[in-house]
């Protein structure tokens, strides 16, 4: 008996990753009235604050941090033309943040920030951290801090990886009337980790508790921080229950990875993508890729093949060493799926500088695929590898994204690019 073959679909577009690079490709494909496959593991995301950043830093060895980040982006152009933003406009930057930002506002994650400026968000430790859009938990903090608003700062009993009195004490200089208080869970501590007690923060119970156990520290306050934690799969109820029974607004500190807020990107996003009828294989790869005359075939599944898809093109969303989408070997780097050219530094003694916190970076950060204008990723003859394969997000030559501040940006914009070229194609 021969065994049956594997099931197979024909779509439009197959987008090989589901971190953000992914995400974003397929929600503006989907948008864009395309067909899409996708296929991933949850990559770097699930490790993600939730705030999104266009760029924050430049250059990386001076730190220096901008407030504007299109001028940001401006020098970064002139000073590094080979990175990925140096290919790409103002107005499709905004265009592709306002796309995002609106297909994650219909799937239940609300995003806010200012016309052509960052943000300010204080972090876990107590510093400041400047990036483009902000989950709508998180917002009200950045108003909150430029106007110094008396606050409390709340955590929890048992909880790790956050400490108010810590954030407090560090944000004194710039945020001085913070006052900050240490409380039992209510109903009791489900596990010392935010993940299950931002569950349990979904539940209207543990909500009263909770403000009736707040209700005498807020005499004289203004505003009330808490962990990012209130709530996973029910954010914007919590928040507005939360909101109403202590009769002020509320807001979120990004906590330290893993964390919640990068379970409810990929809670939601693995909840609207069949929905909106995208043919998902979530937990999977693509195993191997036959090109065709006018896209490719591809095999996805765990270990074995499970399913076949046919596209017309292809996004390749498949991250760094973390993801997989780059593999080091002892004489180099490569890409392999495709078995596509990788950018990167003469020899290995090149890839780290001297002292591991060098301010200026390391080189092998900056190794990836080569792209044209419009992110296809070049061949060994420098000429575009295939007519509709593209490359988008962290995979790509050229960036420092975690010291320039700019992942999820990079990400967004490259990803917008990729797919409004192959929609023109059609
Ligand atoms: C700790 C941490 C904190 C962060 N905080 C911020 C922040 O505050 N602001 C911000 O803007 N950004 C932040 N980011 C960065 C942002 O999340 C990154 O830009 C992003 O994770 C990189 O996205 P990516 O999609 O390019 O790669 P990844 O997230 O690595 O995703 C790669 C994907 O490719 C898949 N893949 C690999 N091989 C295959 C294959 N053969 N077939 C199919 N799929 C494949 C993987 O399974 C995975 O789904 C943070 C990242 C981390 C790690």
């Amino acid at each position: 008996m021969t065994p049956a073959s594997p099931p197979r679909h024909d779509v439009d577009l197959m987008v090989l990753g589901t971190g953000l690079a992914g995400m974003a490709a397929a929600a503006l494909a989907l948008k864009r009235g395309l067909s899409v496959a996708l296929a991933g593991t949850p990559g770097e995301s699930l490790f993600a604050s939730g705030l999104l950043d266009l760029l924050a830093v430049h250059p990386v060895a001076e730190g220096r941090i901008w407030n504007d980040p299109f001028a940001a982006v401006a020098a970064l152009a002139a000073d590094e033309p080979n990175h990925p933003y140096a290919r790409v406009s103002r107005p499709e930057m905004e265009a592709a943040f306002a796309s995002f930002v609106d297909f994650l506002a219909g799937i239940g994650l609300d995003y806010h920030g200012h016309d052509g400026k960052n943000a300010m968000i204080p972090t876990p430790v107590g510093t400041i951290k400047h990036t483009y859009r902000v989950p709508a938990g998180m917002w009200p903090a950045d108003a909150g801090l430029r106007r110094a608003a008396p606050t409390l700062l709340v955590d929890f009993e048992g909880l790790k990886g956050f400490s108010a009195a810590q954030a407090a004490q560090t944000l004194g200089p710039v945020w001085p009337c913070l006052r900050h208080v240490r409380l039992p869970f209510p109903d009791g501590l489900p596990a010392p980790y935010p993940e299950p007690m931002a569950l349990a923060m979904e539940s209207p119970r543990v909500r009263e508790s909770l403000a009736k156990a707040l209700a005498p520290h807020l005499r004289g306050v203004e505003m009330v921080g808490f962990p990012a934690m209130l709530g996973i799969y029910r954010t914007r109820e919590t928040l507005s229950a939360l909101r109403e029974l202590l009769g002020l607004p509320v807001f979120e500190i990004p906590t330290i990875p893993p964390a919640v807020t990068g379970l409810r990107l990929k809670a939601a996003f693995e909840e609207a993508m069949p929905r909106r009828g995208a043919a998902t294989f979530f937990g999977k790869l693509a195993l191997g890729v036959t090109a065709r005359a006018r896209g490719f075939t591809f095999t996805v599944g765990g270990s074995e093949p499970e399913a076949e898809v046919a596209a017309r093109g292809a996004v390749l969303a498949t991250g760094r060493f973390f993801g997989k989408g780059l593999v080091a070997h002892r004489k180099g780097v490569g890409e392999p799926l495709f078995g596509l050219p990788v950018v990167q530094p003469a020899s290995r003694a090149d890839w780290h500088g001297q002292s591991m916190f060098d301010p200026a970076g390391h080189g092998i950060n900056r190794a990836g695929l080569a792209t044209d204008v419009r992110f296809r990723p070049l061949g060994p003859d420098g000429e575009p590898a295939f007519e509709t394969l593209y490359a988008v997000g962290s995979i790509l030559a050229g960036h420092d994204w975690s010291r320039q501040k700019c992942g999820a940006g990079l990400a967004i914009v490259t990803a917008h690019a990729a797919v409004e070229d192959f929609a023109a194609r059609k």
